[in-house]
Order: structure tokens, then sequence, then C-alpha cells
């Protein structure tokens, strides 16, 4: 998810809803606007990754032995 928006001279800005970073500005054409959409490395989506994976992996602390 990001939030768009065009400058006066006719080059675009592109923001993630994620973690409210710009991931660009100034960017001539919106083929260059989804590229780096497509390459932005979201911190907040990495974050909830790592803990889906979390959960994933280790349902229950505790072990038996
Ligand atoms: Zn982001």
């Amino acid at each position: 998810m990001y939030k768009r928006s065009q400058n006066d001279n006719g080059t675009y800005n592109t923001q993630c809803l994620h973690c409210f970073i710009t991931v660009a500005s100034a960017v001539q054409t919106p083929e260059e606007l989804e590229w780096v959409e497509k390459h932005h490395l979201c911190p907040e989506k990495a974050l909830s990754n790592l803990l889906i994976q979390e959960n994933a992996r280790a349902p229950h602390s505790h072990h038996h032995r």
C-alpha cells in the first residue's frame, strides 16, 4: 500500500503506508514509481513477517526431556 502524490513539475512521490517512509520522491515516470514500490524493503512488513515466523516455529516453548 503506497500513497502517491504528484508535484507541480509533474514528478511523483510515493510513501509506504506501512512504515510511512517516503520510498521515492521526484520520480519521473509511473513505471519508475512502480519499480521503487516493488523494491521497497518495508521494515514494518519485515517485522510482522518475523513475528509470524517466530509464532509458527515455537507454538510451545517448553520441551520435556
Ligand atoms: Zn514500508
